[in-house]
């Protein structure tokens, strides 16, 4: 049985003092209404991260990841930060590949299979992010796409590296939009990931390896996403802002 994930990506959201909020009321709700053994993620802005990382403290179910990272290990990267940066301040995880970096960032398939090499050396676990734009369903080439983007930044990986990857499945018509993949289709195309997988890596690690939804993921269309065999959690944007809204969403995986 896979762990479920529930990770919630604040984007540039919040102010210092309403992520302190915000996370102590997740916090608190976490700890007083699920029992059930589900990975919970905040990816706050940078600038919160240490404060949210204090108020997590040492919880288990809770974990703090960073929304990008540099491919550098240090240097003259002005504005930029590193994997041994966040790490140094309780950073256990890393998005990276959101589509809004591949779009209004240009990070390409190349740079982003090198951000993954930096997050895995600095000790991080990436969250890697793929997923279509309309343009590309509509001429029914998603599953095609998607392939491209794990071959180009995910292909050079090890079996012992690949493991420490979570794929998270966000079509770009998804995100944001109030439009959500139905089940159907978020089940089909995690399906053809984890058969990619498995033919790079083996049944084994594809077994294993953990295949987040993400797009409109909402209370009211949680259960039946994560419901699906291949769906192991969700990357949640805009709803995991609001804490009640975001438990009821861990409270369906
Ligand atoms: C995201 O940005 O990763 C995301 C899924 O956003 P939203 O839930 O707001 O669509």
């Amino acid at each position: 049985m896979r762990q479920k994930i529930v990770a919630g990506n604040w984007k540039m959201n919040t102010t210092a003092d309403e992520g302190q909020k915000l996370t102590s009321e997740i916090v608190n709700m976490v700890q007083d209404e699920i029992s059930a053994d589900v990975q919970v993620i905040l990816a706050p802005p940078f600038t919160h991260l240490q404060s949210v990382g204090k108020l997590i403290g040492s919880s288990k179910k809770i974990a703090l990841a960073a929304q990008n990272v540099n491919e550098n290990e240090s240097g003259a990267y002005t504005g930029e930060v590193s994997a041994g940066m966040l790490q140094s301040v309780g950073v256990e995880w890393v998005i990276i590949g959101h589509s809004e970096r591949r779009e209004y960032f240009k990070e390409s398939g190349e740079q982003l299979a090198k951000k993954i090499n930096a997050a895995l050396k600095g000790g991080l676990r990436p969250i890697f992010c793929c997923g279509e734009p309309l343009e590309v369903r509509e001429k029914e080439e998603h599953e095609g796409h998607v392939k491209q983007q794990l071959q180009d930044s995910l292909f050079h990986l090890s079996k012992e590296q690949i493991s420490k990857v979570v794929i998270a499945y966000e079509p770009v018509w998804a995100i944001g939009t109030g439009k959500t993949a139905s089940a159907g289709q978020a089940q089909e195309m995690h399906k053809s990931i984890r058969r990619q997988i498995a033919e790079k890596w083996g049944e084994e690690v594809a077994g294993q390896l953990r295949i987040l939804y993400g797009g409109s993921m909402k209370p009211d269309n949680a259960k039946e996403l994560m419901d699906q065999p291949d769906v192991d959690g969700g990357l949640i944007g805009g709803a995991s802002l609001k804490s009640r809204d975001f438990l009821q969403i861990i409270k369906s995986a």
